[in-house]
């Protein structure tokens, strides 16, 4: 479903990705963990185009691309990839049914009925079937997150990534988005998690990445962060994170 051939991205001067190599199969649920700013969230945006490479080629969902992507291409990309970011960027004066109806009716081009029989059905998804008629900010920040990632599902996507989704979230509110992610991944969803819930890490992902300073410094099973095989890895565990 994903996979990164040689990959480099710079800003400015700064060599952020430096050359990452990474295959995820269908149904497979990678971590990946490492220090602020060493390049997990780029590494992710690059997957979706909304970072653009300078070398190495990506292809995701069957779409190829490295520099540039055809728009067609683009467009296919963005149905079949959900992304959802730790802030929610919900659009506020509008109902939580119409953020979720908005992209299939515009995108997919999906009949007003069809629309809605999907966003109750990804609502019932995430738990949320009685606030299709709210407003953003009358749900709590996990109920936004949820809404989010419902939002994301109802473009029926062949992979999500998500980006520290729970970060913003104080523990309970952090237990309800994670139960979310877990009944994706019991359905068999591919998926990238960026995160900082280790436990959350070990139980769920089939493989953990941990990436430093722009590269892929080690990965393996969920046993690695138990058992680092780097002195880099080791100290980033024990620090706690
Ligand atoms: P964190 O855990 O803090 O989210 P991260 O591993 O996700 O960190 P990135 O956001 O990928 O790190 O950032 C990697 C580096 O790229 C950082 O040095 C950051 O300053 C830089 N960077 C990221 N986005 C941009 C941007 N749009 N323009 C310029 N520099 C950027
Ligand atoms: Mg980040």
């Amino acid at each position: 479903v994903v996979r990164l051939s040689n990959v480099h991205k710079r800003f400015g001067d700064n060599h952020v990705l430096k050359g990452i190599d990474l295959s995820i199969r269908k149904g497979e649920i990678v971590a990946i963990i490492g220090q602020s700013g060493s390049g997990k969230s780029t590494a992710l945006r690059c997957m979706d185009h909304l970072e653009i490479i300078d070398e190495g080629e990506i292809t995701v969902c069957g779409h190829t691309f490295g520099k540039g992507i055809s728009s067609t291409d683009l467009k296919q990309l963005r149905q079949d990839v959900g992304i959802v970011f730790q802030s929610y960027n919900l659009f506020p004066h509008l109902t939580v049914e119409r953020n979720i109806t908005l992209a299939p009716r515009s995108v997919r081009k999906l009949p007003a009925e069809q629309a809605r029989k999907i966003a109750a059905d990804v609502l019932a998804q995430v738990g949320l079937s009685d606030k299709a008629g709210c407003y953003p900010e009358q749900l709590s920040g996990g109920q936004q997150q949820r809404v989010a990632i419902a939002r994301s599902l109802a473009m029926d996507p062949q992979l999500m990534l998500f980006d520290e989704v729970t970060s913003a979230l104080d523990p309970q509110l952090t237990g309800e988005v994670l139960r979310v992610i877990e009944k994706l991944a019991a359905g068999g969803m591919t998926m990238v998690l960026v995160t900082h819930e280790m436990a959350f890490a070990m139980k769920l992902a089939h493989r953990v990445i941990f990436m430093h300073e722009g590269r892929i410094h080690e990965q393996g099973g969920a046993d690695i962060l138990r058992n680092p095989q780097t002195a880099e890895l080791r100290q980033f565990v024990s620090n706690g994170l």
